[in-house]
């Protein structure tokens, strides 16, 4: 349309939420946003978007936005100008390398900044610095599930797009409350449910809204989903409803993988998740008889001391029933953050180079050392949860945080901000002054998605492009800039000049995106990794088989984790989530007018039948304690909570911010925290 104001532009972005990646134009005047309009060719989401979407944009313009970069002195900090701050920076980073070593230095990147910055992070880590010391915030949520695939399918990635769960016969959800935690995509399972008679069944803890829909919800116990997903396996083999003809060409370890199940009869799986024999034998029939199933999993499967298993369990049952390798089958992990997949896809995490390629496999790694030219560490390097670790006992002496409010929303806060005191160095690179940001030495302002270019991958594996609304902010820069400044600063010797270059080194070295290139990303065009030389994309994976030497799959054996036990005294489990409005720990939704006009504070939500024996009411300001800390928080009487089950949105950024109770306990194959696994006690502070 013309546009009569010369002044008004528009601008092809990429949702910074969610993991759907929705895509969608934004008018803006100037500084101001006019309206965000989707369009019909948006590859995820067409012409809809979710309230953060559409609402969530005016932080970017906000006063609280970090413009200058700053030093700290003694307890507060001075602004300064950029040479200073990195010169400082490559000073200090130099001294602790020199002194004990390059894996005294930790690096995070963020899983909402783009692909190439995660890309730079951690090449910064591994050829400048000489350390394998590098991971992102997928730490905290899906690295469980990615592990769960690659061990039993060969991708860590959704099998399938979008649009395909909607094609398939059955819906299996566990442990995501997707209608607010992934909206656009819901409203994809709700359309299939009432136009194309799709069925659903939801696994939860919490009778969320997807619970309310489905045909059948279950409420296992808390940490129990991997024994009846298994039990319902063993029962589907046992009745001989296995897909025999699939697994026979496609699949190997079944000997071994059925071994493993011999314990979970319907039986102990009764006893152990609550659920009934008919129960368990309904959910095998209906997953027996429907002719397509995708399973969607997120957070509540992760969060576990037996995250990875139970990932895995879900692929194990959709290989039995051979629901891969078509469309509307298949496994889905919901990915978080807008960038989740993307931040693992580049190579941030310390065993795994971009591409997924092992940091311990000499040839890929020598690869890398050719095009980058620097010699490269071969031992895999410690992760986020490792680093807390590090420095506690020392280890650690240099962290570098970009992008992520780990301060927050890693568990354990209290013993995290703990680890932070005890640093030489801390660096904080972001776009306000996170609760992160009180710690560091040095803090640099960062610009947000609407303020650069480059790519995000989003759930289905879909790479899009971003396009540069607003001049950055103040002194602000795109995250892939500083990146370059402070590396140049330690003498690498980088000359990107646009992420468009970082990309084309990239896909250069990762063969799931070897044909990867800006030119045919264009606009809206996308591509769903792996993506041949040619360009050829993947919307559907393993239709040829899977990507191990022989092409077959492997069922993987399993075992149950019993969740942390606590002791008595600490009676309530504490669920926590997401809310529809706010984005995570709120950093960005809470600086947006558009969102905060229309959301109450946080509240825990507790059932009818601990209201009437604590004799809790609403709006009852009740403390939570559990072995880790306490909190405050006012009480919501629901029943989409039962018995002493709570629930608390994950939001709240002050005396209700979840991680003051959670531990550090987390999943033995990943280190994921067990954010899941807490219970507290709880005392009325003060009832009206
Ligand atoms: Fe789409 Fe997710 Fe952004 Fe909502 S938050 S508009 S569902 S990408």
């Amino acid at each position: 349309s013309a546009m009569r104001d010369s002044r008004i532009k528009k601008t092809k972005t990429v949702c910074t939420y969610c993991g759907v990646g929705c895509s969608f134009d934004v008018w803006t005047k100037g500084r101001e946003i006019l309206k965000v309009e989707p369009q019909v060719e948006a590859p995820a989401n067409g012409i809809s978007t979710c309230i953060k979407g559409k609402f969530g944009w005016d932080f970017v313009n906000s006063e609280e936005r970090l413009t200058k970069p700053l030093i700290r002195e003694g307890d507060s900090f001075r602004e300064a100008e950029w040479d200073e701050a990195l010169n400082l920076m490559a000073k200090k980073f130099t001294e602790i390398k020199n002194e004990y070593g390059p894996d005294s230095l930790g690096f995070i990147t963020s899983s909402k900044c783009t692909n190439e910055e995660s890309y730079l992070m951690q090449k910064l880590a591994r050829s400048v610095i000489g350390t394998n010391n590098v991971d992102n915030c997928s730490r905290y949520c899906q690295t469980p599930a990615t592990v769960g695939l690659f061990r039993t399918v060969g991708h860590g990635g959704d099998a399938g797009s979008i649009k395909d769960i909607a094609m398939a016969d059955l819906v299996l959800i566990i442990g995501s409350n997707t209608a607010e935690a992934h909206p656009v995509l819901a409203t994809r399972v709700k359309r299939a449910q009432k136009l194309n008679g799709q069925k659903l069944i939801v696994a939860d803890l919490r009778e969320h809204e997807m619970a309310d829909r489905a045909d059948m919800f279950v409420r296992p116990k808390a940490g129990s989903d991997l024994v009846w997903i298994s039990a319902v396996t063993k029962y589907i083999i046992d009745q001989g409803w296995a897909d025999e003809e699939f697994i026979n060409n496609k699949v190997n370890g079944l000997s071994e993988y059925v071994d493993s199940l011999e314990g979970f009869t319907l039986e102990y799986a009764e006893k152990t998740t609550g659920l009934s024999k008919e129960t368990l034998i309904e959910i095998a029939t209906r997953i027996h008889e429907a002719k397509s199933v995708c399973a969607l999993w997120a957070m509540g499967v992760t969060q576990h001391l037996g995250g990875s298993d139970t990932s895995t369990a879900i692929s194990n049952l959709l290989l039995i029933t051979g629901n891969y390798g078509r469309p509307g089958t298949g496994a889905y992990p919901l990915r978080g953050h807008n960038n989740v997949q993307g931040a693992g896809d580049f190579g941030s995490a310390p065993d795994s180079l971009p591409g997924y390629q092992k940091v311990y496999d000499d040839a890929a790694r020598q690869k890398f050392e050719q095009a980058w030219g620097t010699k490269l560490p071969a031992e895999p390097g410690i992760n986020n949860h490792d680093m807390v670790e590090g420095m506690h006992d020392g280890t650690l002496k240099a962290l570098y945080v970009k992008g992520e409010e780990m301060g927050l929303v890693d568990s354990n806060i209290n013993h995290v901000q703990a680890g932070y005191e005890k640093l030489d160095f801390f660096v904080v690179q972001d776009v306000f002054f996170s609760r992160t940001a009180q710690f560091a030495d040095i803090v640099l302002p960062a610009s947000p998605s609407f303020e650069k270019e480059g790519t995000f991958t989003n759930t289905e594996r879909r790479i899009q492009r971003l396009y540069q609304v607003f001049d950055p902010a103040g002194d602000s820069k795109p995250d892939w800039q500083i990146l370059i400044e402070v590396a140049n600063r330690l003498g690498a010797g980088w000359t990107y000049e646009h992420p468009s270059e970082i990309m084309a080194e990239a896909a250069s070295l990762m063969p799931i995106y070897s044909g990867v290139s800006y030119e045919r990303l264009e606009g809206y065009n996308s591509l769903q990794w792996p993506v041949q030389p040619d360009g050829t994309d993947s919307p559907v994976l393993y239709l040829d088989g899977f990507p191990f030497p022989d092409g077959k799959a492997r069922l993987h054996p399993v075992k149950w984790s019993i969740p942390v036990q606590f002791g008595e005294e600490y009676d309530i489990h504490v669920n926590n989530g997401r809310l529809l409005e706010h984005f995570h720990e709120g950093n960005l939704t809470y600086k947006s007018e558009g969102i905060t006009s229309k959301t109450p504070g946080t509240f825990l939500e507790v059932s009818p039948e601990l209201a009437e024996d604590r004799g809790l009411k609403d709006g009852t300001l009740v403390r939570l304690t559990s072995p880790y800390g306490n909190l405050k928080v006012r009480c919501v009487v629901t029943d989409r909570v039962q018995g002493k089950e709570v629930y608390l949105p994950m939001n709240d950024q002050g005396d209700a911010a979840i991680n003051l109770l959670t531990s550090s306990y987390a999943d033995k194959d990943t280190d994921t925290p067990a954010y899941k696994e807490t219970k507290a006690k709880l005392e009325i502070l003060q009832s009206d």
